[in-house]
């Protein structure tokens, strides 16, 4: 049972990394992605979004299609930089206390999103990456996704996935109903 979990959890794992794949190169604005998975008292979130959402710099280029090309690096660095200003997944999602989660790493990475696809040139995947080792993961009763509801104005839905123990989850949560039952 044990290395079935394993086998998922890296499907699960990768697949938010290469969900740009899935998506045929192309994302929605609006629409965000969590990954969750708890394998013993080790919990890992992973939350993807549309970089724009990192602030107005990304609404600016729109506005001004034809300098997208020369402020495309300066563009890159300035997103990466706003991304690691987010230090915690907390700034994303709530655990309940009594769980006793402490983040042991983070990781951020920028994906480009499909060169080709002229209406989503220049626009990139932002990933969060979260590792958390639980004290008591049987407490993880419901987590709230309320935090990146109230960051992101232009957040609509976040469509979450993952496995808790050997139970699989699959959901969608807006800001009226951002918290998940596990
Ligand atoms: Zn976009």
């Amino acid at each position: 049972m044990r290395h079935i979990t394993t086998a998922l959890t890296i499907s699960l794992i990768s697949g938010a990394v290469f969900a740009e794949q899935r998506n045929a190169g192309s994302h929605v604005h609006g629409l965000n992605h969590a990954t969750i998975v708890l394998e013993g008292n080790r919990l890992q979130i992973a939350y993807e979004f549309p970089a724009e959402q990192l602030g107005e710099q990304g609404h600016e280029e729109h506005k001004h299609e034809e300098h997208k090309h020369e402020e495309h690096g300066d563009k890159a660095h300035e997103l990466s930089e706003k991304l690691e200003t987010i230090e915690s997944i907390f700034s994303m999602v709530r655990l309940p206390d009594n769980a006793q989660c402490k983040e042991t790493e983070v990781t951020h990475s920028l994906t480009q999103v499909g060169g080709s696809d002229t209406t989503h040139a220049g626009h990139s995947d932002a990933l969060i990456q979260a590792t958390l080792e639980c004290g008591a993961p049987e407490n993880l009763m419901n987590l709230s996704f309320a935090p990146a509801f109230d960051r992101f104005d232009d957040l609509e839905k976040i469509e979450v996935e993952g496995v808790i123990g050997n139970k699989a989850l699959s959901e969608t949560l807006t800001a009226t109903s951002s918290s998940l039952a596990l």
